[in-house]
């Protein structure tokens, strides 16, 4: 039809659908086939066969990303071609009719990553065969080794590391150490290194602290790792302080809950240094100083308490804020002050120095009495409890008061609330905006706004956790919500989303991986452990009370936190071997230089198993090729949803890789030719025989506890069963029920097949959590704690915001949050910051093209015009950035999004990408308040508590190195 034709034919149209009130379309002619009259249409073919295939099925990608999502994969010839989200989330509301449901479902989740993961499957980088190094470590000169060559000439290192005698003992199991991230993301993946280590007598690795994405705040003030809601919940809420994430680049597959969230009135306040892509979709940016976050959350909390807009009721029933606090020492006022600890036992078992004080109001006398819910309280005792209504309790939040202890003795004691309120007085809006530089009005306008929306949460990210005082940030944050009555509702709260932390069937893992039992097992908090054995010297002792490695000597010393190989600090005693497997330790290490320039060399044996040739592959002694995402038998899961489902081999493994599962199995079994045979003491106390000769069968047997069978374990597929069988997460007794392997969408389907399984959600969840599964409801973290009063495993019982170890009370005073900005030793100009991307995950997909593509093809340190200006630099120079820990070289991006004084690179290069470590201006800081432990709710627990890895507090110079001679000035002058 021509335009003349078309402009009269709707005239006509138009005015017929005025007269006869009909659709217009229903005047058009159908269109029949357009190139009807076209000749030769075979061609069509071509592009029909391009999408055809023979297969698909569904995977997922075990990056720690905290997606989780399930993909399918489609297969023709054998080859994997496409990917797509499978979009098969079930609703979250299911059960409710269309018209009810409240919440959009995950479907489709995905990022542009994992849609093209099959760059890694068939790149160049991808592991082919068994590696040997031959050359120099990092060098990239590997033979091609056959499996039981490599695995015999592990075994053999393995075997001469364990059977090297010390002064304290005939046997060093404790010199194998075994490294692995995220239990989550790749369950059996994960557990196969943490069972041969549990059989062997080797030392199983943290990384949630190490990688610095533990939120320490959390374990300090409610006892637990981490409970955050599933990113669904945002949509919940009515005001959401987003601190420190860029969510929009970084969680990709969530991201539009927040959004979503504001079409139904919620406001978003946006807090960062830097403008991000999150920024534009905030109703308020507000930018901050960077690492000052914790003084924002603490001036808001004076505006709330000095207003008296806190929610007094909830304050007292489920903070400990009317808690009484002796004013002699500031120590808690506990049951042991009124009859003397119980003789014999230590002070961290004794349940009187468990059991603290409120002041009741409410009987015939005032009086202190002890708080429904203290830690020394027996589970099956009534008082175990925060329901203190029923107990006729009503706390004073106000007053001193006068407490005679044992002998006679008087002190005043006062409550949390009263020395909150002096800590506060210190955080004014007009203060808070000379540490914050944001103005005064606004930190009024923003409490108010906060206290008054309910509900209301802060989302917070890794920009805010990790700097030197994350403990401090987080306290500071939790308070803003506690106090405005936020934590245990829908839509409200603190979610710390970073970390695939939420591992669902841990119960099945927990047994699958420590055969023997945890308390046989050997664990590291990786921080310590690294800043140990690479010989990092401290250079923070000038801003302690004491020199760091006197707290290191002190918590060792006193058991509060492991350091292995026995000995470290007294005999010199270095690790020799170590297994990296699903991490990339090398890449992430902070204090590069020190690891890569001390810890290394101390090392007799890296190996690294692997499907990727990455930076520790590269710099290890042997590689194994693993199988990819792809081509294994797993589980997936996350804290972002509350679904479970599948990793299932779409392809064959390629190649000569072997699932993880299998290649620690096949060493199990290199292992038993040595015929090995010792005794090992072992951390519970009692010892073990490790009989080699017969481990191949330790490991393919599992005799299961919780479910009183035997399981082969040697298969994957049966390894993912019993994961799922043997958690009460997962239906612990219907093995032949709903959340059967086969059902969590495992299943790979011919098109048109309809036995595709659905993605299962939790049933339940276990006792580690503070939240039951609820049918029709997005998951939020305390609800057993407002619902049920369900007391936390904190001394209080209750989200504790005053904590009296000695190190914490006297030496750092940080008995109550309070603002330490960060530790500015390095004297340099710029705030070093290397935050997630866009265009990765971590060190995953550093060195894939098509990401490369989007982001320059190469790595970029990004700095304000002012700042570039200030150094001669022009966009796209080489540059030199660096201070006295060490140097990376990067090309140059100029962008107004960045304030100055800052300097940013996506972090995650690949150490062959750059010519050094990207974390080589980093050193290892440990926080000594991190060290602690024995201490109710704060002891040693692999990735719950331990020091962290911070590293945001560096500070570095740039300076030019070269001008690339395809940028002219003037251009370059322009983008600046
Ligand atoms: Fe989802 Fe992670 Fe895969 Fe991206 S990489 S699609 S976020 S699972």
């Amino acid at each position: 039809m021509k335009r003349r034709e078309f402009l009269k034919f709707a005239t006509v149209a138009a005015g017929a659908v005025a007269a006869k009130d009909a659709l217009a379309f229903d005047y058009l002619a159908p269109v029949g086939d357009p190139l009807g009259h076209y000749p030769y249409r075979g061609w069509e073919d071509l592009y029909r066969a391009l999408w055809s295939f023979d297969w698909f099925g569904r995977t997922s990608h075990s990056v720690n990303c905290t997606g989780s999502c399930t993909w399918r994969g489609f297969v023709k010839n054998g080859i994997l071609f496409k990917e797509e989200q499978f979009a098969d989330y079930p609703e979250i509301e299911s059960n409710l009719p269309p018209e009810q449901r409240k919440l959009p479902v995950y479907n489709p989740r995905g990022c542009q990553k994992g849609a093209n993961h099959k760059e890694y499957v068939y790149g160049p980088q991808r592991v082919k065969y068994p590696l040997v190094r031959v050359g120099a470590r990092g060098q990239g000169f590997f033979r091609k080794a056959t499996w039981d060559e490599a695995l015999g000439l592990v075994a053999s290192k393995v075997v001469s590391a364990i059977d090297t005698p010390w002064s304290g003992g005939s046997h060093s199991p404790d010199a194998v150490t075994f490294f692995a991230a995220i239990p989550a993301k790749h369950h059996i993946t994960l557990s196969g290194g943490f069972r041969l280590a549990n059989l062997i007598g080797g030392v199983v690795c943290s990384f949630y602290d190490w990688y610095c994405d533990l939120p320490p705040g959390e374990p300090m003030t409610w006892g637990v790792q981490t409970d955050s809601c599933e990113s669904a919940d945002w949509f919940n809420s009515k005001y959401i302080l987003i601190m420190g994430a860029n969510l929009m680049e970084t969680r990709i597959p969530d991201s539009h809950y927040f959004v979503e969230a504001r079409y139904r009135g919620a406001k978003i306040v946006m807090v960062a240094p830097e403008y991000s892509p999150t920024s534009i979709h905030a109703d308020l940016f507000v930018p901050i100083k960077p690492g000052t976050d914790g003084a924002l959350c603490l001036g808001m909390a004076n505006v709330i308490v000095g207003e008296g807009r806190f929610d007094r009721a909830y304050v007292k029933q489920f903070t400990d804020l009317p808690m009484l606090v002796r004013t002699d020492n500031g120590k808690i006022l506990r049951e042991a002050d009124f009859v003397g600890p119980t003789p014999g036992l230590a002070p961290d078992a004794d349940p009187r120095m468990r059991k603290v004080y409120l002041w009741n109001t409410a009987g015939e006398v005032p009086g202190p009495v002890i708080a429904p819910g203290s830690l020394g309280i027996p589970h099956n005792d009534p008082r175990w409890t925060l329901d203190l209504a029923r107990f006729g309790i009503d706390p004073a939040l106000e007053g001193s008061f006068t407490v005679t202890l044992q002998g006679g003795k008087e002190v005043t004691v006062t409550t949390v609330f009263e020395l909150m309120k002096e800590k506060l007085a210190a955080y004014s809006p007009a203060a808070v905006s000379g540490i914050t530089g944001i103005d005064a009005s606004l930190v009024a306008d923003m409490a108010r706004e906060f206290a008054a929306a309910k509900p209301a949460r802060i989302i917070e990210g890794a920009g805010t956790n990790h700097y030197f005082h994350n403990d401090l940030i987080n306290r500071a944050q939790i308070l803003l919500v506690a106090l405005t009555g936020n934590v245990g509702t829908p839509g409200g709260g603190f979610d710390h989303y970073v970390g695939q932390e939420k591992l669902w069937a841990e119960h099945g893992f927990f047994e699958l991986s420590f055969p023997l039992g945890r308390p046989k097992q050997r664990f590291q908090n990786t921080t310590l452990w690294t800043y140990a054995h690479a010989d990092v010297k401290s250079d923070i002792d000038s801003i302690l009370p004491r020199p760091l490695m006197s707290y290191i000597r002190e918590s060792v010393a006193n058991g509060w936190m492991p350091l292995w190989p026995k000995g470290t600090l007294d005999n010199g005693r270095d690790p020799k071997v170590l297994f990296v497997w699903g991490a990339n330790y090398l890449n992430q290490a902070k204090g590069y230089q020190d690891v890569e320039g001390k810890l290394w060399p101390k090392l007799d044996l890296i190996v690294d198993l692997n499907f990727r040739m990455d930076s520790t592959a590269m710099y290890a002694d042997v590689v194994l090729p693993a199988g990819s995402h792809f081509e294994k038998f797993d589980l997936s899961t996350t804290d972002l949803h509350t679904y479970v489902h599948p990793f299932t081999p779409i392809i064959n493994l390629l190649h000569q890789s072997k699932s993880d599962w299998q290649i620690w199995r096949e060493l199990a079994g290199a292992l038993q030719q040595t015929g090995f045979k010792f005794t090992d003491p072992v951390p519970d106390g009692s010892t073990v025989t490790r009989d080699f000769s017969t481990l191949q069968s330790q490991f393919d047997t599992h005799h299961s506890r919780i479910l009183g069978t035997t399981w082969d374990v040697s298969d994957d597929r049966n390894t993912c069963q019993f994961l799922l069988s043997a958690s009460p997460e997962t239906d612990r007794f219907n093995i032949a029920g709903p959340h059967r392997f086969a059902n969590v969408g495992e299943m790979s389907s011919v098109p048109g097949d309809s036995i595709i399984k659905h993605p299962q959600r939790f049933p339940r969840t276990s006792e580690e959590w503070t939240s039951d599964i609820k049918e029709g409801v997005a998951y939020y973290g305390f609800q057993r704690m407002t619902e049920h009063k369900r007391p936390l495993l904190t001394l209080a019982g209750r989200q504790q915001f005053y904590l009296d170890h000695d190190w914490i009370l006297y030496d750092f005073k940080e008995q109550l949050p309070v603002h330490k900005g960060p530790v500015d030793i390095d004297q340099y100009p710029l705030r070093w910051i290397t935050p997630h991307g866009r265009w990765s995950i971590h060190s995953t997909w550093r060195d894939a093209k098509f990401q490369l593509r989007l982001q320059r093809g190469r790595p970029i340190v990004y700095l304000s015009p002012n700042e570039a200006r200030a150094r001669g630099l022009l966009d796209n120079d080489y540059v030199t950035i660096f201070n006295n820990h060490g140097r990376v070289d990067a090309h140059l991006c100029i962008t107004p999004r960045l304030p100055d004084g800052l300097a940013m690179m996506y972090h995650g290069w690949e150490r062959y990408t750059l010519n050094d470590g990207w974390q080589s201006p980093t050193n290892i800081r440990i926080k000594p308040t991190q060290l602690v432990g024995k201490y109710a709710q704060l002891n040693f627990r692999l990735n719950y508590w331990g020091p962290t890895g911070n590293q945001k507090d560096t500070r570095v110079d740039i300076r030019f190195k070269r001008r690339e001679s395809s940028v002219s000035s003037a251009a370059a002058s322009s983008a600046v």
